[in-house]
């Protein structure tokens, strides 16, 4: 269930903020967002904490630049879009957002590889970590993909993917159990047993399981937010960052209407041709080519067949 608080829904800590006027740009859609905990997967949530600026900021950024030269574009929508069509993508970086994010380590791993963010995350050296880890819908639990080495194939029948289910299961929590053991603490830290020492935390944490749910603030700016949506809100990434990804690109949406239209418009469903493909390009339309021909374009075998996927042809 979606709720709004200035704190985490399984948070202890509830610190109070008066609410103020400001001269700062607000962005209404964006306002009704703040402290809003949309959950993602099972245990997973994501709420935006903070942002800085609107559409107007990024046009403010760019006239500064352009100055008195945006006569022939000075409609807003029309220069903002010309930004994003020419990746003059300086003027983005002017507008902020930071996130609370819940997510399992490994949706984390993959999402720390975008540098150009900041980030703290929860530190297991300091606390004990919820007993809470992920298990995929069993809708979501498919075989090795065949022709991606990274992706997914056909669904698992109910009966195996009933006995993977299982399996998850007993090993997180077998995990978890050892921990606590480790730990010498309940999931309360309450101490088990008096006469025993526990393991220091920052030990006991390293047999958990990547299913672990963490948590973090990210903070970046818009045009790196576009750069990461552009990579994980993309078929080829995994679902579960996906699913953060998409939920992000409807905050976005919201927070800065007209940068997302062009960003969905020029880059998001946008697709980029490779200097074979153009030629191929040029040949289909002239009539002087079928796809059969692909490969006298310079195309492999398997970039013909993706372009022809991409195209529908
Ligand atoms: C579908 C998918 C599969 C992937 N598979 C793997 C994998 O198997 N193994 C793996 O290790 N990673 C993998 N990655 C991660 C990927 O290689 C990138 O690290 C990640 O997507 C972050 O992209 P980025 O570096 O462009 O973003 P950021 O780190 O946010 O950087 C943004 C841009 O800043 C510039 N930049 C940042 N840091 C530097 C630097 N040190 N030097 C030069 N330029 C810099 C680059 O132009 C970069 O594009 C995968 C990513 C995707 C989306």
């Amino acid at each position: 269930m979606t709720t709004r608080d200035s704190q985490a829904p399984d948070s202890a800590e509830a610190p109070v903020r008066e609410a103020s006027s400001t001269f700062r740009p607000v962005a209404a859609g964006m306002e009704a967002h703040l402290n809003v905990y949309h959950p993602l997967l099972d245990h997973g949530f994501i709420a935006v904490k903070d942002y800085m600026g609107d559409d107007l900021s990024v046009l403010q950024m760019a006239r500064m630049s352009y100055g008195k030269g945006t006569k022939g574009t000075s409609n807003d929508r029309a220069l903002l879009r010309y930004l994003l069509r020419h990746l003059h993508t300086s003027p983005f970086e002017g507008c902020v957002i930071k996130l609370h994010v819940k997510l399992p380590i490994f949706v984390m791993r993959q999402w720390v590889r975008h540098r150009t963010a900041s980030l703290n995350e929860v530190s297991a050296r300091y606390s004990i970590l919820p007993d809470e880890f992920y298990l995929p819908d069993p809708s979501l639990l498919a075989v090795q993909s065949t022709d991606s080495k990274q992706g997914r194939g056909e669904t698992l029948a109910p009966d195996r993917a009933a006995e993977v289910l299982r399996l998850m299961t007993e090993d997180a929590r077998h995990n978890f159990a050892t921990y606590h053991r480790l730990l010498n603490a309940d999931d309360e830290g309450r101490t088990v047993d008096a006469a025993a020492d526990g393991l220091a935390r920052e030990l006991a944490r390293i047999g958990l399981p990547l299913s672990t749910y963490t948590q973090m603030y990210w903070q970046t700016n818009l045009h790196n937010l576009m750069h990461f949506l552009r990579l994980r809100a993309d078929p080829h990434a995994q679902w579960e960052i996906r699913v953060y990804a998409e939920k992000i690109l409807e905050i976005m949406k919201d927070w800065v209407p007209v940068t997302h239209e062009a960003f969905c418009d020029y880059q998001l469903e946008a697709a980029r041709l490779s200097r074979m493909e153009v030629g191929l390009v040029k040949a289909l339309l002239a009539g002087r080519a079928t796809m059969a021909d692909a490969t006298s374009f310079g195309l492999s075998e398997r970039e013909a067949r993706e372009f022809a996927q991409r195209f529908g042809l």
